[in-house]
C-alpha cells in the first residue's frame, strides 16, 4: 500500500558527516563519509515504499560524487539542489521546487516532513513553508537555540536511526486520518 508521507530531507550533516568531506581544487566534494546509521536508515524508508527528496544546499556535482561513492543515490525520488535552483534553503523556492519535481501540490503540505540539521534553513524554511519540520540534533557545527518560534522543530530526533520510527509513527497517524503532523 502506498505510503502517505513524502519525505524531504538534507544531505550535509544529516546523511553526510560534513566533518569527512575532501574537497578538489574547485571546490567539490569527492570524498564523504555517512553518518553512523544514516545510510541504513535511508535504505530502510527507501525500501519501505516511501518517496524521498534530496532537499539540499551545494554544488550539484558534490552530491553527484558522494552518493555514488556511497551508492544510496537510488534512494531519492527527486534531487532539489540550490546550485541548479539558483537560491539556498530556506528559500520556500527549494521547496516548492521539490513539490513540483514529485507531481505535489499545496494540498499535500499536510503529509511532507522536512528533515535537516539546520535551524535557520531546515527548519525555519520548512516551518515557513507550511510543512512538518524534523531537527536531527547529531550534528553540534551549528546553534541549535531557536531566536525565534520559525527555528523551533515539530520533531527533534539524535541519530539517524530515530527516523524510521518517528516516520512510521507519522505514517500512522495520516493513515489515522490526521490532518496535522
Ligand atoms: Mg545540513
Amino acid at each position: 500500500m502506498e505510503k502517505q508521507l513524502i519525505i524531504f530531507t538534507d544531505s550535509g550533516d544529516t546523511i553526510i558527516d560534513e566533518s569527512t568531506q575532501v574537497y578538489d581544487e574547485r571546490g567539490i566534494v569527492i570524498h564523504a563519509e555517512l553518518i553512523p546509521g544514516a545510510g541504513e536508515a535511508l535504505k530502510a524508508l527507501h525500501d519501505a515504499g516511501y518517496r524521498i527528496a534530496l532537499v539540499a544546499d551545494g554544488e550539484e556535482q558534490s552530491f553527484t560524487n558522494v552518493y555514488i561513492e556511497n551508492g544510496l543515490g537510488y534512494c531519492f525520488h527527486t534531487r532539489t539542489i540550490s546550485e541548479i535552483v539558483g537560491i539556498q534553503k530556506p528559500s520556500e523556492r527549494m521547496f516548492q521546487d521539490a513539490m513540483e519535481k514529485n507531481g505535489l501540490t499545496d494540498a499535500d503540505k499536510g503529509r511532507i516532513i522536512m528533515v535537516g540539521n539546520n535551524i535557520r534553513k531546515d527548519v525555519a524554511g520548512a516551518n515557513r513553508f507550511g510543512i512538518t519540520s524534523v531537527l536531527l540534533d547529531w550534528s553540534r557545527r551549528y546553534n541549535l537555540v531557536p531566536r525565534c518560534a520559525d527555528e523551533e522543530a515539530d520533531y527533534i530526533i539524535h541519530e539517524p536511526s530515530e527516523l524510521p520510527e518517528l516516520v512510521e509513527r507519522l505514517e500512522n497517524q495520516l493513515k489515522n486520518g490526521s490532518q496535522e503532523l
